[in-house]
């Protein structure tokens, strides 16, 4: 001490009259505290008043304060520990003592808290202590807190009870009655506190005091887990391994920074895994506190968004030259934006690779986008991560529907070294029970991409959403996509129920989300499976829900108790029924490419590491695993980017460069912008569009369509494709104005874009060449021209015949039909090739009446031997004339494909919406006109349960086009 003393103010003061140590070392503290303090305010009083420093400049109280201050800031430079010593030495004598008493008075913890709260050296050298004191001195600690800081703390009131292993301070969870009213965040985290008059500095000493509760277990089970003996994979930990006892070393020593630098290095995604990851089965669920684990997650999640709010982040990625332009690594193709695509595409892009991310959707981030909403994690979290990606150069590709757009090989032809594909498990699953086709059934992830994705519930938002407000609305299923769904319909004022078949102890659910679940009014009906749904006969809407009722037998292959039906039955109102049964794997990907293994689900196999059976490609989350955690999703994305794709590179510097032009130039042609380039008026609400679309033009084929957004804010529609020029980057859409998004589409002019064109979907015209001069009959209602001209073509051009029956309402909407005109372009093409029949309804041009009176003609001459005998008949157009079409042909039994485009949402099978009920071997089943289709044998189709399927949301869509004035 004495050896200091001319540097230190409180020694220099000579102060030496006999008292207690611990007063003495006390004072000394204070006096410090204060002689920096009127330093610190003298300095910035001088610095301020420039005039007077003028003054000063030559005094010698000046010169010998400057020297003072020069001395204590070269030695703060120089030695800074030595302050930490000065203070530890006499600071912690003094606190020490104070420690040594039975308890911590008032004054003093009140001071000490103070100390804390100033966020400066000292309180980090206080928190330290804190940190290293025995478990008594902690409790002794966490005592005074609640005996005399309660008043300004509620949240301490009664933490000493059963502290550390039973008690700790809760994150802020907004009350259910204020939450299920809006979207906003509920688990507002530790950061809650801050709406409650907190500031930051307080808030972060409660999460301080949450670390403090850690033992720092040698074996670290919230880290690697718990082995359990005959198992390969131990019980619980961290998927991703963080480092999770030094991290809550790091922040009980105060130091936060250095405690998230260790999670990234871990796991990119904090900010979300810390908000959704299952805690309480992997890093929270094996934690020693085991009455009250720590707060892992939210603990995990605070230190990024904090160091957000103060823009303080540890990531800033700063200037960066892009991968594209260095070109000296070639590029790496990421399919799907979902946790692993995300983590991947972010940490080979820091590696240094040209990256393109390409997304099916319109927007990036997976399910943490369209599935889990926003009050349980915020999109701009997304935004985050999408940020930091291109900040270092990576680019995004989005309606791009790897497997219909592009296949992998093309890919790899375009200059892409390899591909991670992480495009999820996004088939949903239905029970296949009567009466599930009925309006009013969807699955989970079509209501949660109307609301999560497409902002149905918003104002200003195109997409329909169910009836939700004072309706019955029942959830099947019990996992985090129930949970979500059931919260989100509440939200939207639905009376909301869950059907579990099992209890609520084997619901799959994050115990959080069940338990926020049920705070929120909303009902568990256990043990109770539907069986079949009813329904109103005349508006073909599900009015109940019959529920076996269910008994728990012996454990299934999951360790589960297996539910089985008890004979009993239950009946409940329904007015809205969301399927939340999980998902499968979308096929597209593996259908495009033959030498993709898959298992048996329809999850992609891998074979080493995470490389699949396809030479430079590689997998991981959902699409590998089937329905996972995000968790899983990033562990493998990240798996594959640094252990497998960041590997030796067997290009030369000027190979590497032809690469990276090649896949620039194809990502470039993925981003164009949708413009249109022509716009021809057809009449009566009839418009002809070529847009621009590069991918699409180069990869259509005759029958399929295209899924397009007319502006950010508006609906996905499907539009097939009437044709296409690969020569010019365009196709030709022929859209008729009938909902508000067509009209809308309508409006647009030459030089406007469309938000988005994703294509070219469905499966492509099966098409069949005819060796005995069998024709091949297309009716055409209205705008089913345009889809039935490219087959036709196509037809025409294989040698087959074809019969077109072009039925329209009236000679004065006919279109394409003149000389010059599509249609008798072809006839001068192929001549008698090509027999072209019009109908109208009017007989103002061609036949009067419906296309079937010609066909029904053309089939009676077969009948009697007489005419070319038909082939098969193709059938698009208005839904009533395609089934007239259909009953027709089932009584000649002639082949009849109609091409749907029923109501879709993602038009990719993630939804479900675009259901076709079909009967195979008089047995229900369900097609999905987008995968299965468009084109479906009509015969099978059960037209009656369809057709209502179309008028779905006919109230919403005339609410929507009174809105824009479009009646
Ligand atoms: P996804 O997140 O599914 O992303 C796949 C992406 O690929 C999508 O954007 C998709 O559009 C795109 N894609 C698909 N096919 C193609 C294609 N052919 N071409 C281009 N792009 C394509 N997990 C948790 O850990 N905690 C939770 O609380 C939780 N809640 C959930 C709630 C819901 C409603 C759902 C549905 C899932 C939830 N999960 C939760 C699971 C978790 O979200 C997933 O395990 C995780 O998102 C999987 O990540 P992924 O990267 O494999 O795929």
């Amino acid at each position: 001490m004495s050896d200091h003393s001319e540097q230190n103010p409180a020694a220099a003061s000579g102060e030496t009259t006999a008292k207690p140590s611990h007063v003495y070392h006390r004072e000394n503290v204070d006096r410090y505290i204060q002689a920096n303090r009127e330093m610190e305010a003298t300095r910035r009083h001088l610095a301020d008043a420039s005039e007077a420093i003028h003054e000063l400049e030559g005094s010698e109280d000046v010169a010998v304060f400057q020297k003072q201050i020069d001395l204590l800031k070269r030695r703060l430079y120089e030695q800074p520990e030595f302050f930490h010593q000065v203070f530890i030495s006499e600071g912690s004598n003094a606190i020490t003592w104070e420690f040594q008493q039975p308890e911590l008075g008032k004054d003093f913890i009140r001071a000490f808290w103070n100390l804390l709260v100033r966020e400066d050296a000292m309180s980090t050298v206080l928190m330290r202590f804190i940190w290293n004191v025995p478990l008594g001195y902690k409790r002794k600690f966490i005592r005074a807190l609640d005996t005399h800081m309660k008043d300004r703390y509620p949240m301490f009131e009664g933490l000493s009870q059963g502290w550390p292993a039973e008690n700790g301070i809760s994150p802020y969870i907004r009350p259910p009655a204020e939450r299920c009213k809006d979207f906003d965040l509920v688990s507002q985290g530790y950061l809650g506190y801050m709406g409650l008059g907190y500031s930051a500095r307080e808030v972060e000493l409660l999460v301080w005091l949450e670390v403090l509760r850690d033992k720092q277990c040698e074996d670290g089970p919230c880290q690697v887990g718990v082995e359990i003996p005959d198992q390969e994979e131990p019980k619980g930990g961290c998927p991703v391994r963080i480092h999770i006892p030094e991290v809550l070393r790091l922040m009980g020593e105060g130091n936060f920074r250095r405690a998230m630098e260790v999670i990234t290095e871990s796991n990119p995604l904090p900010n979300v895994t810390g908000r959704v990851c299952p805690q309480e089965v992997q890093c929270q669920g094996v934690c020693k506190q085991t009455k009250r684990p720590i707060e892992i997650g939210q603990i995990e999640w605070y230190l990024p968004q904090s160091m957000k709010l103060s823009a303080d982040s540890i990531d800033d990625i700063g200037e960066v030259v892009s991968p594209w332009a260095k070109a000296d690594r070639p590029p790496i193709a990421v399919v799907g934006s979902g946790p692993s695509g995300l983590i991947n595409a972010y940490l080979l892009s820091k590696e240094g690779f040209p990256v393109t991310v390409f997304e099916a959707f319109h927007e990036l981030g997976g399910v943490l986008r369209y599935g889990i909403p926003e009050f349980r994690l915020p999109n701009e979290l997304v935004d985050d991560v999408v940020q930091k990606i291109r900040l270092l150069g990576g680019q995004f590709v989005t309606n791009f529907v790897v497997g219909k757009t592009a296949t992998l090989e093309s890919l790899k032809r375009a200059g892409f070294w390899k591909v991670f594909i992480g495009t999820g498990a996004g088939l949903p699953k239905f029970l296949n029970v009567p009466g599930e086709h009925m309006n009013g059934i969807m699955s989970a992830n079509e209501f949660l991409t109307r609301v999560n994705l497409m902002q149905g519930h918003r104002e200003g938002s195109e997409t329909p959403l169910p009836e939700t407000d004072g309706k019955h609305v029942i959830v099947i299923g019990g996992g985090n996509t129930a949970m979500d769904a059931a919260r989100t319909a509440r939200r939207l004022g639905g009376k909301v129920s869950i059907v579990y078949r099992r209890t609520q102890e084997e619901m799959p659910a994050r115990v959080e989300e069940l338990h926020h679940a049920l705070e929120e009014e909303i009902d568990l009906k256990v043990l109770r499976s539907p069986k079949a749904f009813l329904g109103d006969e005349k508006t073909h809407f599900v009015s109940h829900a019959v529920l076996d009722i269910m008994e728990l037998g012996e454990p299934d292959a999951s360790g589960r108790r297996r539910p089985a039906a008890t004979g009993r039955e239950d009946t409940i109102e329904a007015d809205l029924v969301i399927m939340a049964l999980g998902n499968a794997t979308n096929p597209i990907v593996k259908d495009s490419e033959p030498d993709l293994k898959t298992s048996k689900w329809g999850t992609i196999e891998i074979v080493t590491g995470q490389e699949t059976s396809v030479d430079d490609v590689y997998t991981g989350g959902d699409a590998a695993r089937g329905g996972s955690t995000a968790i899983n999703a990033a562990g493998d994305g990240k798996k594959a980017a640094l252990q497998e794709i960041n590997e030796r590179v067997p290009f030369n510097a000027s190979e590497i460069r032809e690469l990276v032009a090649r896949a620039e130039h194809y990502t470039k042609q993925g981003q164009a912008r949708a413009e249109i380039i022509a716009v021809t008026d057809l009449g009566l609400g009839i418009v002809e569009m070529e847009v621009r679309a590069p991918l699409v033009a180069k990869n259509a084929r005759a029958g399929q369509f295209v899924r397009v957004l007319q502006a950010e804010k508006g609906e996905l529609i499907p539009l097939t494709l009437a044709d296409w020029n690969s020569e010019t980057g365009t196709i030709t859409l022929v859209i008729q104005g009938l909902g508000s998004s067509s009209k809308m589409i309508n409006r647009m002019q030459v030089g406007e874009a469309l938000a988005g064109v994703a294509g070219p979907l469905g499966r492509p015209s099966e098409l069949h060449r005819y060796e005995n001069g069998e024709t091949v009959v297309f009716t055409a209602g209205g705008v089913g021209l345009p889809p039935v001209y490219p087959i036709m073509r196509e037809h025409l051009r294989l040698g087959n015949h074809v019969t077109l029956i072009a039925g329209f309402r009236s000679s004065d909407v006919m279109f394409w039909t003149d000389a010059g005109e599509r249609v008798e372009e072809l006839r001068a093409e192929f001549g008698e090739q090509l027999d072209v029949i019009y109908a109208t309804n009017d007989g103002s041009y061609g036949v009067k009446g419906f296309v079937t009176g010609p066909l029904e003609q053309m089939l009676e001459q077969n009948k009697a031997g007489n005419g070319r005998t038909i082939g098969e008949v193709i059938t698009i157009g208005p839904p009533l004339m395609m089934r007239s079409v259909s009953d027709l042909t089932r009584g000649y039994g002639v082949k009849t494909v109609a091409s749907l485009n029923s109501i879709m949402v993602d038009a990719t099978g993630m939804c479900g919406a675009c259901m076709v009920p079909v009967t195979i071997d008089g047995k229900m089943v369900r097609k999905h006109a987008c995968i299965d289709g468009p084109e479906l044998d009509s015969h099978i189709i059960d037209w009656d349960k369809f057709l209502p399927r179309f008028l779905q949301f006919r109230e919403q869509e005339e609410k929507n086009k009174l809105r824009h004035g479009l009646n």
